[in-house]
């Protein structure tokens, strides 16, 4: 069973919107003029439902199948939102807004669950209900938290909820998974060294933050190198480091460290948090400074469950022939908060030979659209199929 031969013929149509989309770029919960697109489109479209506002503006459209006897309710779940990247493809649908742009493929992410709901809509071939979740802020404002803080799980009675993302570097229109931990937990650290500013001609009379906060910066290095077990996933990685003073001959006072801790399991997590106090707290102390360390945790690890990861796998290879096995992802992915409220399953869908999401070159392949609209259609009609 290949890709729907509906969704070859409306193809043109959902690229449109997909173009429409790219176009129009909004980032975090601002996604205002895509979420009124959303909505007007699922209405066009004959929803039995549609809401708007559901995690600020989020938007969520329910299509019931032609019977209920299953009892069944699945949520699919698309985001909306776009990067702080200036882009520079050169398309000629290419981002108006400067400083903005799909640079992650939620545009085709949107548009291709458009497509569905318009299947879906249309065929209504299930014994069920669906409910099309279209969320915003999946770039580090945790929109799907927001939406499940909402009730989005409990008001619509979603059992199960199913994802997906555009993959660049993997073949066009195929499909890979993983069960468990997939995508890591994603957490951010903010450090300020506090020595004895002074001159630069005299550093006996000061403490000199610099020297201290460069150690500081290595040692975090062992954090992965000499505490974690090997075989577990962690990442340190400091990304910023700015001196209170931009003099060539004054030793700054302060120096403020930022950076981010991605892991795959809670001891990794917790032994992240606890070593980086330990290790700056210490050094700060070895050198005769203070560190004022603040450690935030962000989205949880994504975990794929196992019954629905092979579901998910089976219906991916019911259309496109075979599903591969993903690697880990250190990134982060806030669809993470909602398989903690349902059990669920989130897959890559290949993007072909293109440059790697939020890079300002990348572009979302139109061509996947078909496999794309076709899986999530598949998990609709497999889960809950028409008698
Ligand atoms: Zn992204
Ligand atoms: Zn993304």
């Amino acid at each position: 069973m290949p890709v729907k031969n509906r969704f070859a013929e409306l193809q043109d149509e959902i690229t449109a919107w997909r173009r429409d989309i790219h176009e129009n770029p909004e980032i975090l919960f601002e996604t205002h003029r895509t979420s009124a697109l959303v909505a007007q489109k699922l209405q066009e479209f004959g929803c039995d439902e549609v809401v708007t506002g559901i995690g600020r503006t989020g938007v969520v459209g329910v299509i019931k199948g032609k019977a209920d006897t299953s009892g069944k309710v699945i949520g699919l779940r698309a985001d909306m939102d776009a990067l702080p990247i200036h882009e520079q493809t050169g398309l000629d649908y290419a981002s108006k807004t400067p400083g903005a742009m799909h640079a992650c493929g939620h545009d085709g992410h949107t548009a291709m669950l458009l497509g569905a709901a318009k299947y879906l809509s249309e065929t209504r071939n299930f014994d069920g209900t669906v409910v099309v979740i279209f969320q915003p802020a999946e770039e580090g404002g945790g929109g799907a938290k927001v939406m499940c803080d909402d009730g989005l799980m409990d008001r619509w009675g979603v059992q199960e909820v199913y994802g997906l993302h555009n993959w660049p570097g993997q073949p066009l229109g195929s499909f890979a998974i993983r069960p468990g931990s997939f995508f890591a937990a994603t957490d951010q650290f903010d450090i300020t060294f506090e020595g004895r500013g002074g001159h630069a001609a005299k550093p006996h009379e000061t403490v000199d933050t610099t020297v201290l906060a460069a150690q500081a910066v290595l040692a975090l290095q062992t954090i992965a190198s000499r505490n974690a077990d090997p075989v577990h996933q962690i990442v340190v990685s400091v990304t910023s480091f700015e001196t209170s003073s931009k003099a060539f001959n004054v030793i700054p006072q302060k120096v403020q460290i930022k950076g981010t801790v991605r892991t795959m399991s809670k001891d990794m997590r917790d032994l992240a948090e606890k070593r980086i106090n330990e290790v700056c707290t210490g050094i700060a102390a070895t050198f005769g400074g203070t560190a004022d360390i603040t450690y935030h945790r962000g989205y949880p690890v994504m975990v794929n469950h196992e019954e629905q990861t092979e579901f998910a796998a089976k219906v991916a290879a019911s259309v496109s022939g075979s599903c591969g096995d993903a690697p880990l992802v250190m990134g982060g992915e806030d669809f993470a908060f909602m398989l903690e409220e349902r059990p669920g399953a989130y897959i890559l869908m290949g993007n072909g030979d293109t440059a790697m999401v939020h890079h300002p070159e990348y572009n979302f392949n139109d061509d996947a659209i078909p496999a794309g609209c076709s899986w999530w259609a598949e998990i609709v009609e497999q889960r809950m199929p028409a008698a």
